[in-house]
C-alpha cells in the first residue's frame, strides 16, 4: 500500500500508544510506501527525519504540493519538479504584484514556489483575486488565517496523482489521511482516505458525501490505524500481519551501557579468566558501587568472539559478594568490529571533530555501518536488560547511536546519556557527515550529562540546527563554575529544552577523583621510596611535571616550545628547573599519532641540545604510561604541575595533582590550559591560554616565582573543590538528577492531564 499523509494533525498527532503502533507497522512494513505530504516547506521537514522514531518517509510532498523530493536523497523527483517549476512565475515577481494589497503579512517560515501570508479573510478581496489570477496562479485560503498563492492547478491532490502515476502504483493501493481543508484536495482525487478524528469542520462537511472516505473517530495515527482496519489494507491479517513480537521487559532497574567490561578477560593457561581491573581508573569502582545495595542491575559492554569460536557466554557475574544482582550482560563482537569502531572510526572521526580538530577528521561511510551495527546490537541487549520503566545510563559517544534504536525498541525507559569528551559548537560539530541522525539519537534520551555548562550549551547550539528547539528551563552557572574567567566559562545554561514535545534535560557534572586511590598509593612503602628517591634526583632543581596522553589534542609540542621561552626570556632558570614530562604513547596501529611523536621528539632533542649542562638536562622526556602509583609519587613532588591541553573535555590529570598535594599538605602550583573543561571548575588553578606562545611561558613562571603562602592558598582553594566533588557524588549527582527529571516531568504530565 501507499499511505499518503498529511504531517501536523494527521501523522504527527494522535495518543503516544497509537502513533508508535502505527510507526512500528511502517517499520515493519517495508512494503508500504510512505509520502509525506505536507503544507511545511522541506527545511521544516527535516527535523522529523532526525527523529528515529518517526518512520523515513520514501517522498515528501511539501509546500502544498509545489515541492516534491526523494526521501532518502531529498532531491527533486523529475520530471514532476520541473512540471510543477514551470508554472511558478518567481517569488520576486509574485511579491510584488500583491505589495499594495492591505492586510497581507509575509509568513516568516520556509517555503518555496509559493508565497505564503498571514490574513484575515476579509482581506482575500475581489482585487486579489484578479492580481492572483492575472500571475495565472491559485489562491489557496484555509483556517482564516494562511493564505497560500500557488503556482496553477497545483495542491497536495494533484501532486500527489502525478507521483502515483510516476511510480506506477495503484490507485486502489492509495490511502491518504488528513484534518484541515488544506487536505480535501488529496480526497478530490477519488483515493480511499481517512479525515482523522478532530478534523476542521469545513473538511468534514466537504468530504461526508464521499463514500471512499472514512470519517475516523480516533484522533492522528489512531484514526489511520482505524482506517487501514476498514478499509482491509494489509491483507486479511491485516493490522495484525507484521505486528513485532513483544520485547519482555528484564529485570534490571539500572543498566550500565559502557564500552568495557568491569572486569578484565586474561588467558592464563589456555583458559580465559576474569578478574577485577589490575589498575581500575576511578569510574568503574563508582559506577559498580550503584549495585552495591543489592539492587538488580545490568552492565552491557563488548567481548571479543570471533565466528567459530565455540559458545558465547552473554551472562556472567561481575562480584557476587560485592554486587550480588549485577550481571554483566555481553555484546559479542568481532576484532575487527573493534578495531573498526573504537579504534580507528572513533579516533579518526569522531575523536578530531569533538576536540575542534575537525580538518583532521576523516570520514569513511562504511565504518559507519559498523559503528552503527555495533551501537544497535548495544540496544538490543539492553533492551533486553532492561525492568519496565528502569534507568539505563549510556556512556560516551563510542555508544551516540544508541538512544536512537533503543527508544525505539523500549519508550518506556528513562534514558541518560553522560558524555565524558569535548562537546563542540554548531560550527564544528556540523562537519560530521552523520550530525543529524546522531543529534536525532541524542535528542531520544531524557537526560544528558556533559563535563561543564559551555559543553551543554553547545549541544543546544547543535541540536538548535538539527530540529526546533524550545528553550524551557535555564541556570545560572556560578558559583559551581567559572562564569568569565576562562575559555570555556559560561554564566547560564540550558537545563530543559523542548524537541518534538519531548522534554530533555541537560547538567553539568564534571567527572570527580577517588581520593582514597591516591591515599592508597601515597601509604604504600614503594611509593614512599620513589618519593624519596626523585626527592634526591631532585636536589637543587624544581620540578615542573606535565603527564598526558599523546595527542594534538593536549599542547605537548605547545609547552615545549613555551618551556624553550622560558628558559630564553628568564637565563637564572638555567639549571634550576627540570621539566619532567610523561607522556603515554598510543597503540601502535594509530598511526595518526607517528609525525606528532617525531615532532615532539626533535623539539626535545633541540632544546636538550640548547641549553643541557653538565649534570642538569632541561627536559626528561618519557614516551610510556607509569602505573598509578608511581604517577601518585610524581605528583607528591612536583613543584609545579603544567597542563596544557588546547582543548579537552575535563582533565583528570589536573585533579589528582590537587589531590596529591592535597593530601600531602603540599604547596604545588596548578598551571592549567583554560581550554581544559576542569578549569572552569578548579578555582585556585593559573590559567593560561596555550594558544598564546607567550602566555603559556609567562604564567608558568608566574607560578615557578608564586610565594609559599600564596601557592598554599590557591592550592588550598582548589582541593577543597577536588574533595568534594568527587567520583561517588558525581555519580550520585548524575543519578538524582535522571531521577528528578523523571519526577518533573511526570509531574507536568499530570498538571495538564488535569487542565485538558
Ligand atoms: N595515567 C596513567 N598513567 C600514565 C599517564 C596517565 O595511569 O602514565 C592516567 C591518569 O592518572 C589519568 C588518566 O590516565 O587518570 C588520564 O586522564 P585525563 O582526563 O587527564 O586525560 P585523557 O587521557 O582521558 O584525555
Amino acid at each position: 500500500m501507499l499511505l499518503a499523509t498529511d504531517l501536523d494533525g494527521t501523522f504527527l498527532a494522535g495518543d503516544p500508544e497509537s502513533r508508535l503502533k502505527l510507526y512500528q507497522l511502517v517499520a515493519n512494513h517495508p512494503d508500504i510506501l510512505l509520502v509525506f505530504v505536507t503544507g511545511r516547506g522541506l527545511e521544516s521537514v527535516l527535523p522529523l527525519l532526525a527523529d528515529p522514531t518517526i518512520p523515513a518517509p520514501d517522498y515528501i510532498i511539501c509546500d502544498v504540493g509545489c515541492t516534491i523530493v526523494d526521501g532518502e536523497t531529498r532531491q527533486p523527483v523529475h520530471p514532476l519538479q520541473a512540471e510543477i517549476d514551470r508554472r511558478w512565475p518567481g517569488e520576486r515577481v509574485v511579491e510584488q504584484a500583491v505589495a499594495d494589497i492591505p492586510g497581507l503579512s509575509r509568513q516568516d517560515v520556509p517555503q518555496a514556489r509559493r508565497c505564503s501570508y498571514y490574513c484575515e479573510s476579509d482581506a482575500v478581496s475581489g482585487e486579489l483575486q484578479e492580481r492572483v489570477e492575472a500571475l495565472a496562479c491559485d489562491l489557496l485560503y484555509s483556517a482564516d488565517r494562511y493564505l497560500d498563492i500557488l503556482p496553477r492547478g497545483i495542491n497536495k491532490g494533484r501532486t500527489l496523482r502525478v507521483l502515483v502515476e510516476h511510480l506506477d502504483a495503484d490507485p486502489e493501493q492509495v490511502l491518504v489521511a488528513g484534518d484541515t481543508l488544506n487536505d480535501l484536495s488529496m480526497f478530490e482525487q477519488g483515493f480511499i482516505g481517512v479525515c482523522v478524528g478532530e478534523s476542521e469542520p469545513a473538511l468534514l462537511t466537504a468530504t461526508e458525501s464521499r463514500a471512499r472516505v472514512y470519517q475516523a473517530r480516533l484522533s492522528g495515527c489512531g484514526g489511520i490505524l482505524e482506517a487501514i482496519g476498514h478499509f482491509g489494507f494489509l491483507g486479511p491479517a491485516g493490522l495484525k500481519a507484521e505486528a513485532r513480537d513483544e520485547l519482555v521487559p528484564g529485570k534490571a532497574d539500572l543498566v550500565m551501557v559502557y564500552h568495557r567490561l568491569p572486569y578484565e578477560e586474561v588467558v592464563e593457561n589456555g583458559q580465559l579468566q576474569r578478574r577485577r581491573p589490575r589498575s581500575p581508573n576511578g569510574i568503574i569502582p563508582t559506577l559498580l558501587s550503584f549495585f552495591a545495595d543489592g539492587r538488580p542491575g545490568s552492565w552491557v559492554a563488548w567481548s571479543i568472539h570471533e565466528p567459530g569460536q565455540g559458545a558465547f557466554e552473554t551472562h556472567t557475574d561481575v562480584d557476587p559478594d560485592s554486587y550480588p544482582k549485577l550481571q554483566a550482560a555481553r555484546v559479542s563482537l568481532t576484532k575487527e568490529d573493534v578495531d573498526i569502531f573504537y579504534k580507528s572510526f572513533s579516533k579518526e572521526a569522531f575523536w578530531p571533530t569533538l576536540h575542534t580538530f575537525w580538518e583532521r577528521a576523516s570520514f569513511r561511510e562504511d565504518h559507519w555501518q559498523v559503528f552503527l551495527k555495533v551501537n544497535r546490537l548495544f540496544a538490543e541487549r539492553t533492551a533486553a536488560e532492561a525492568a519496565e520503566g528502569a534507568v539505563v545510563w549510556i556512556h560516551d559517544y563510542n555508544l551516540w547511536m544508541v538512544p536512537a534504536f533503543l527508544r525505539e525498541l523500549r519508550p518506556d525507559l528513562i534514558i541518560a546519556f553522560f558524555h565524558h569528551t569535548y562537546f563542540p559548537s554548531a560550527d564544528v560539530f556540523n562537519v560530521l557527515p552523520w550530525r543529524r541522525d546522531i543529534i536525532g539519537s541524542l535528542l531520544q534520551c531524557d537526560y544528558i550529562g556533559f563535563h561543564i555548562p559551555r559543553q551543554a550549551e553547545n549541544f543546544v547550539d547543535v541540536a538548535r540546527g538539527v530540529a526546533p528547539v524550545a528553550v524551557k528551563q535555564k541556570a545560572s552557572c556560578a558559583p559551581r563554575f567559572l562564569t568569565y574567567g576562562c575559555a570555556v566559562g559560561l554564566d547560564e545554561m540550558t537545563t530543559v529544552i523542548e524537541v518534538h514535545d519531548r522534554p530533555i534535560h541537560l547538567g553539568a557534572h564534571p567527572v570527580g577523583m577517588d581520593l582514597s586511590r591516591v591515599e592508597r598509593a601515597l601509604a604504600a612503602t614503594e611509593v614512599q621510596r620513589h618519593m624519596a628517591q626523585l626527592r634526591n634526583d631532585l636536589v637543587g632543581t624544581r620540578m615542573i611535571l606535565s603527564v598526558e596522553r599523546l595527542d594534538y589534542t593536549k599542547g605537548t609540542l605547545e609547552k615545549l616550545e613555551a618551556f624553550e621561552r622560558l628558559l630564553d626570556d628568564h637565563p637564572e632558570l638555567i639549571g634550576k628547573v627540570t621539566l619532567m614530562n610523561i607522556c603515554v604513547p598510543a597503540a601502535r596501529e594509530m598511526t595518526v599519532y607517528q609525525a606528532l611523536q617525531t615532532q615532539i621528539e626533535q623539539a626535545v632533542g633541540r632544546i636538550n641540545g640548547r641549553f643541557s649542562r653538565v649534570g642538569w638536562t632541561p627536559i626528561q622526556f618519557f614516551f610510556r604510561s607509569l602505573p598509578f602509583e608511581e604517577l601518585v609519587a610524581y605528583y607528591a613532588m612536583a613543584d609545579l604541575m603544567w597542563i596544557t591541553p588546547l582543548r579537552d573535555g575535563l582533565n583528570l590529570v589536573a585533579k589528582e595533582y590537587v589531590a596529591t598535594q592535597g593530601l600531602t599538605n603540599g604547596s604545588g602550583v596548578l598551571v592549567l590550559s583554560e581550554f581544559a573543561g576542569a578549569a572552569a571548575e578548579l578555582r585556585g588553578a593559573i590559567l593560561a591560554n596555550p594558544h598564546d606562545p607567550v602566555e603559556l611561558a609567562e604564567t608558568c613562571y608566574l607560578g615557578l616565582a608564586m610565594n609559599r603562602h600564596d601557592a598554599r592558598s590557591r592550592l588550598r582553594e582548589a582541593f577543597n573543590i577536588v574533595r568534594y566533588n568527587d567520583t561517588a557524588r558525581w555519580g550520585r549527582e548524575f543519578l538524582d538528577a535522571v531521577a528528578a527529571c523523571r519526577s518533573s516531568d511526570d509531574e507536568k504530565d499530570s498538571v495538564e492531564q488535569r487542565v485538558a
